[in-house]
């Protein structure tokens, strides 16, 4: 059972073939079995995850259930569950129970099989999981290596078969990149595609909450699940849901697909652009027409980022100020209250953040840094625009390198920053991108990414299933 992907489990508990129960003891036992080597979990949840299991067997005597209910998920720890555990990887929110649950939750149905919640680079800043306060997670493909990050737990989890699925949420990468160093596939949607409603908040312009599954036939049909308009987010676009599985194994013939030129050079690891190289061959001979096409402003991307991520970052996290959430430090007087909570609640790259973007909005600096950012990020959408017009897909590598060794980056933040630049120009840009693992360099997964215009879900994904059969990767192929 712990092989199949998760929609031909979804169809075998359909059909009765086995219930939902015994998968969610499955994956409890894998748990069990994995988790002193991969540390993925924050918070494990067998209790919840058998009960809500045989609610949804009890529901499809009953007259039935959506198509992918009864799958066992596990959900990064920055997607507020109610009265369940959320810390979003830092100690201020060490003993948070949220009042609800994130809509996208609600939108999976009723009884959403919980296996735990993921670990996590703290507020979901960092790009190799060792951000947490609870200490790291490990690839399973090499337990020496980092698992990629923010979503690193959520990632790790999938690829060592503790749920069949996951969600992560990706604000310059975070979904696409640790689903690249493991293996599996990650789709950012379209920014406001999926609420944000109950997802904690780092970057509110760039968040979205995305799949992180086996293959991409599971990441439309998780999308499926957690797409949709939703009242309580104002980003939320109120835009029909389309059928994303109907056309995914319509092919690439005829379908344009332009390299970018600006993501393939020597900031690349030669193995990882011989990976993508091929996969762009396979897409050819698949009948896709293939060109090379310039983003001139992604190599001002990932500084325009990290203005923009960490002045929203500041101003979300004053919230947590030892009064409304989490943590306390008791002091004499309020001012001395909120900074020893701070002090002691967040960890270095959270404080270091903080001091960036209040820095990047202060009177006098604001000009010269954020709204500066915010021009290159009009020129990014420009760029994307330009492309899009001639061409309907977009391919680069994921990430610069495969896993890297735990602690090769960790006192370093600008090289941490770097495993970012071929992410974050579709983060600025609001459109979806996927990565589907291409081959292996070094014996390691690497991630190709696919980008497409603003909700255009169906045809990426049709070009992201295109792209997973040309390279020849199997996710049965890991470890
Ligand atoms: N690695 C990037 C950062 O640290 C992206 C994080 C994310 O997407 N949540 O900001």
């Amino acid at each position: 059972m712990l092989d199949l992907t998760a929609a031909a489990l979804a169809q075998k508990i359909r059909e009765g073939e086995v219930s939902s129960h015994e998968a969610a003891e499955a994956a409890n036992h894998r748990v069990e079995e994995v988790e002193d080597r991969i540390h993925a979990l924050l918070t494990p949840t067998p209790e919840i995850a058998l009960e809500r299991a045989g609610r949804v067997d009890e529901r499809l005597r009953n007259g039935g259930i959506k198509p992918w209910e009864g799958v066992p998920l596990v959900v990064k720890d920055v997607l507020s569950t109610k009265g369940i555990r959320t810390t979003c990887g830092s100690k201020i929110l060490d003993d948070f129970t949220p009042l609800y649950d994130a809509s996208a939750l609600v939108n999976f149905g009723e009884d959403l099989v919980l296996i735990g919640k993921t670990n996590m680079d703290e507020f979901a800043m960092g790009s190799s999981t060792e951000n947490s306060a609870y200490g790291p997670t490990r690839n399973p493909w090499d337990l020496g290596r980092v698992p990629g990050g923010s979503s690193g737990g959520s990632a790790a989890a999938v690829a060592a078969g503790e749920g069949w699925w996951a969600l992560g949420t990706d604000t310059g990468g975070s979904v696409r990149q640790p689903a690249a160093l493991c293996g599996i596939v990650g789709l950012k949607p379209t920014y406001g595609r999926v609420s944000r409603y109950g997802l904690i908040a780092f970057g509110s312009s760039l968040d979205c909450i995305g799949p992180m599954t086996r293959d991409v036939r599971d990441s439309a049909l998780l999308l499926q699940a957690i797409a949709g308009h939703d009242s309580l987010d104002s980003t939320s676009a109120n835009a029909e849901v389309p059928d994303y599985l109907a056309d995914l194994e319509g092919g690439v013939s005829g379908l344009k697909v332009g390299v970018v030129k600006e993501l393939m050079d020597e900031r690349i690891d030669a193995g990882v652009r011989g990976v993508v190289e091929n996969v762009v061959g396979g897409l050819e001979e698949a009948g896709a027409e293939v060109g090379e096409v310039s983003l001139p402003h992604a190599y001002y991307a990932l500084e325009a980022y990290y203005i923009i991520a960490p002045a929203e970052i500041s101003s979300n996290l004053s919230r947590f100020d030892g009064v409304r959430f989490g943590l306390r430090e008791t002091a004499d007087g309020v001012h001395e209250m909120y900074r020893r909570t701070r002090e002691r609640g967040f960890g270095d790259e959270a404080k270091r953040r903080i001091m960036l973007g209040t820095y990047a909005l202060s009177s006098g600096y604001y000009d010269a840094y954020y709204s500066q950012a915010q021009k290159v990020r009009t020129r990014m959408i420009r760029d994307f625009r330009d492309a899009l017009s001639r061409y309907d897909v977009l391919i680069s590598p994921t990430a610069p390198s495969v896993a890297f060794e735990i602690g090769a980056k960790s006192d370093d933040p600008l090289a941490m920053y770097l495993q970012d630049i071929c992410a974050v120009p579709a983060s600025l840009a609001g459109i979806p991108a996927i990565s589907v693992p291409g081959g292996l360099s070094e014996g390691l997964p690497v991630g190709v990414q696919l980008m497409s215009d603003h909700f255009t879900e169906p045809m990426l994904l049709r070009a992201a299933r295109a792209a997973e059969e040309v390279s020849g990767f199997a996710f049965s192929q890991r470890p």
